[in-house]
């Protein structure tokens, strides 16, 4: 029994979610002639109360078609230093859209309105870029599952209304936000111009993203995806697994949200672990005594069948997700109990 904590990325489709998947009715949606793909956009547009939505095979190109449809070459987005879609898009918004990133040194990951408001180039001082997006992300990747109060989005919201500013939600993992502070996803609907969300992360699919917004906003998308190679023709099989997830995985994010608490409460009682950053959702982020290698934690517990990973400087890294299940959970808070770290 191999035990992959690496990313809520590593679920593999379960057997209802395969049948339900090859039961899908399907047609070519580069003409828009997949029913499934149209359900399934349809599905989460109507969750967030906006008017239309877009599939897409990753986040990654759902952040990035956001990007574009908001900033023209030479302009600059507002971002946290730890944002996905600076770290971890391979450059893309520079190398896709042009823009440069002011990045803002907020708290795990989460930005203030009052940061936002004071990153803002002086849009009349025309030796600086203009300044055009905001990028938020709940929860927050790097900064170990946090979730944003609302009310911080609603204050950033009216900076980027005051200075006619884009507003994106990278809402890759939205749906651990929301279980957690049960906010209405129709009041996000209202706040963002437009919000990206995966399905392949703690909802289990396989594959996909959607980005949602205003009917005349992904009409301009539906544009930016053909153009970043990302019509895909038969795609209601895929589509199927997101309605699949959407339907029977969101309630359940709180068990892995508990699994990832408790695993904190027990690293917090060990000897050679320094600190144990707030677990809010299903992703803890861990630091070791100072002198103690973090590889070897990592290859200690290889041994054991549990794999997990590094975030550099002393700081590891867990995730829990649907495939994990309480007989892995107790395995792994004994054998966390018992191991020994030491220098060597
Ligand atoms: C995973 C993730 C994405 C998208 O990643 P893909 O692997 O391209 O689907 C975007 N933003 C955040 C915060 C993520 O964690």
């Amino acid at each position: 029994m191999e035990i992959n904590l690496i990313s809520d990325t590593v679920t593999k489709p379960s057997q209802e979610m395969l049948r339900f998947m090859f039961q899908a009715e399907v047609g070519d949606d580069v003409y828009k002639q997949d029913p499934t793909v149209i359900a399934l956009e349809a599905k989460v547009a109507a969750f967030f109360g906006m008017e239309a939505a877009l599939f897409f095979p990753s986040g990654t190109m759902a952040n990035q078609t956001a990007i574009k449809l908001h900033t023209q070459p030479g302009e600059q987005l507002i971002a946290d230093k730890w944002a996905h879609v600076y770290n971890y898009e391979g450059g893309g918004a520079s190398f896709n859209s042009g823009v440069s990133c002011c990045l803002l040194d907020g708290n795990r990951g989460m930005i203030t309105a009052q940061q936002v408001a004071g990153a803002i180039n002086n849009p009349e001082f025309y030796h600086s870029p203009s300044t055009s997006l905001v990028c938020v992300e709940n929860t927050t990747n790097k900064g170990g599952g946090a979730c944003y109060d609302i009310a911080e989005f609603v204050k950033i919201k009216a900076v980027c209304e005051a200075n006619h500013l884009k507003f994106h939600l990278d809402g890759a993992r939205i749906w651990n936000a929301l279980v957690v502070t049960k906010d209405n996803p129709k009041a996000y609907g209202k706040i963002f111009d437009t919000i990206s969300v995966c399905l392949s992360k703690g909802l289990g699919a396989p594959i996909g993203s959607l980005l949602v917004s205003d009917a005349a906003t992904i009409k301009r998308a539906l544009r930016i995806r053909k153009i970043f190679g990302g019509g895909m023709r038969q795609a209601g099989y895929l589509a199927a697994a997101g309605i699949y997830a959407l339907d029977n995985n969101i309630e359940r994010l709180t068990e892995d949200h508990r699994r990832a608490k408790e695993l904190g409460t027990v690293l917090q009682k060990l000897t050679w672990v320094e600190k144990v950053e707030p677990v809010e959702t299903n992703i803890l982020i861990f630091e070791l005594k100072k002198g103690l290698n973090e590889n070897l934690l990592i290859e200690k517990l290889k041994e054991r069948n549990i794999h997990i990973s590094s975030m550099g400087h002393g700081k590891l890294r867990i995730v829990t997700h649907l495939d994990y299940r309480e007989v892995m959970h107790s395995y792994v808070i004994e054998t966390l109990e018992r191991i020994v770290v030491n220098c060597n």
